[in-house]
């Protein structure tokens, strides 16, 4: 039986977390769960795991979690999420979205836990803390965005094989076919119509600006240790090759599959084994393109990998900055085109700092307050 401690459960990452474990209930125990702020889901939850520990971020929707079970302990408040991270899981799944999952893989790799991290924001803002830390105290980080577990898997789930080149592809988000001088009146509920995948908020505004595939560059580069000249993206828009690896011969290993989370989230958890239970693809008529991204429509996805190849705590400013400027989209106070300048004002005013994880702190927080204060000039 793998114990598994569940972050960021009420998710859309967390609630397929949750299926796949009431679809194998003799392999999968949880053993704890947090969330945020949507009580009532993790009430429901824990009524239905009777985990250890339960985490709520925010302490004022306690009321609507309900009766408790004997066994669980509920903490609450801004460390609730690191206290769900326990000693008897045999795995951390980091469901979590933003800044806000570095402090609880830090703590899954104090303990010495193997992580299934989902959560790329805080590869972005700490990947160099978090894979040094990883390696020091023997613990695996387990891809879990589609694109990395596509690469994992061509790697023979192997992240030590020599390669050649990474090739992560790229759907091109909700406005992919929209002509470009339209691009600034498009609303948050245009974005949130992913052509192909079904996901939490932020990150399918994240795939329209193509900010999502900046992160993942700079995810990759720390999962895969791959030098940022080694990492390229191709637009594919029928998202059935999740990613590739080109090896030295020449060979390029893909993985294809539905698009759907089902299959990655499953052998994050599975790893080494396969089990069944996520959605077939279906080969038979279907046609692959591959073409070079067009950077003028997607200006932010350059804006990132100057941030990762300014490094230091450059990533964690363009991350963080993006997910206020995110959550200002999605409330219809700024422009599309908008967010662009936003995390173009902060990455150009952040001060440089190490990668320390107080920095980071730092960083996140200066970064926000950068996008809040021009907005507050707007
Ligand atoms: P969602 O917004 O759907 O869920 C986020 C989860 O994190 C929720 O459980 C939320 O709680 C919790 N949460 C939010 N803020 C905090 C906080 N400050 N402290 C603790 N917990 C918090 O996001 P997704 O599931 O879409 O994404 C999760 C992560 O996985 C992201 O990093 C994303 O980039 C990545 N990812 C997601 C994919 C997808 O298909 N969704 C694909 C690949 C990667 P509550 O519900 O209570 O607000």
């Amino acid at each position: 039986m793998k114990k598994i401690a569940l972050l960021g459960s009420t998710g859309s990452i967390g609630r397929q977390v949750v299926e796949c474990v009431k679809r194998y209930p003799d392999r999968y125990e949880i053993v704890s769960l947090s969330a945020n702020e949507n009580a009532k889901l993790l009430g429901e939850q824990i009524n239905m795991f009777k985990p250890e520990v339960a985490g709520l971020v925010n302490a004022e929707k306690a009321g609507e979690i309900g009766v408790l079970p004997a066994q669980t302990t509920l903490f609450l408040g801004e460390q609730a999420a690191v206290h769900a991270v326990i000693d008897q899981a045999d795995l951390v799944f980091v469901a979590i979205v933003g800044f806000a999952g570095l402090k609880c893989v830090l703590e899954a790799i104090r303990l010495k836990k193997n992580v299934a991290i989902a959560n790329k924001e805080t590869l972005v803002a700490g990947g160099e803390l978090v894979t040094r830390l990883a390696k020091e105290n023997g613990v695996k980080l387990i891809p879990v965005d589609s694109e990395h577990s596509a690469i994992w898997q061509s790697l023979y789930l192997d992240q030590s094989t020599p390669f050649e080149n990474i090739i992560i592809t790229a759907s091109g988000g909700a406005f992919r076919d929209v002509p470009k001088e339209n691009l600034p009146f498009m609303k948050a509920k245009d974005a949130l119509k992913h052509p192909n995948w079904n996901m939490g908020k932020k990150i399918t505004v994240d795939c329209a600006t193509m900010v999502n595939k900046g992160l993942e560059v700079i995810e990759a580069r720390w999962l895969f240790d791959c030098p940022y000249e080694k990492i390229k993206v191709a637009y594919h828009p029928e998202s059935i090759v999740h990613s590739m690896v080109e090896y030295a011969d020449g060979a390029i290993m893909a993985q294809m599959g539905f698009p759907s989370m089902e299959l990655p989230i499953s052998l994050a958890m599975s790893y080494p084994e396969r089990l069944a239970g996520a959605p077939k693809l279906d080969i038979f008529g279907k046609t692959l393109h591959f073409e070079k991204l067009d950077l003028e429509r997607y200006p932010c996805f350059s804006l990132v990998l100057e941030a990762a190849k300014k490094g230091n705590n450059y990533p964690c400013a363009v991350s963080s900055a993006n997910e206020e400027a995110v959550k200002l989209f999605l409330q219809d106070k700024i422009g599309f085109t908008e967010i662009y300048d936003y995390l173009r004002y902060a990455l150009d005013k952040i001060p440089e700092m190490q990668v320390t994880y107080e920095n980071l702190c730092s960083t996140d927080k200066i970064a926000r307050s950068l996008v809040l204060e021009r907005f507050s000039r707007k």
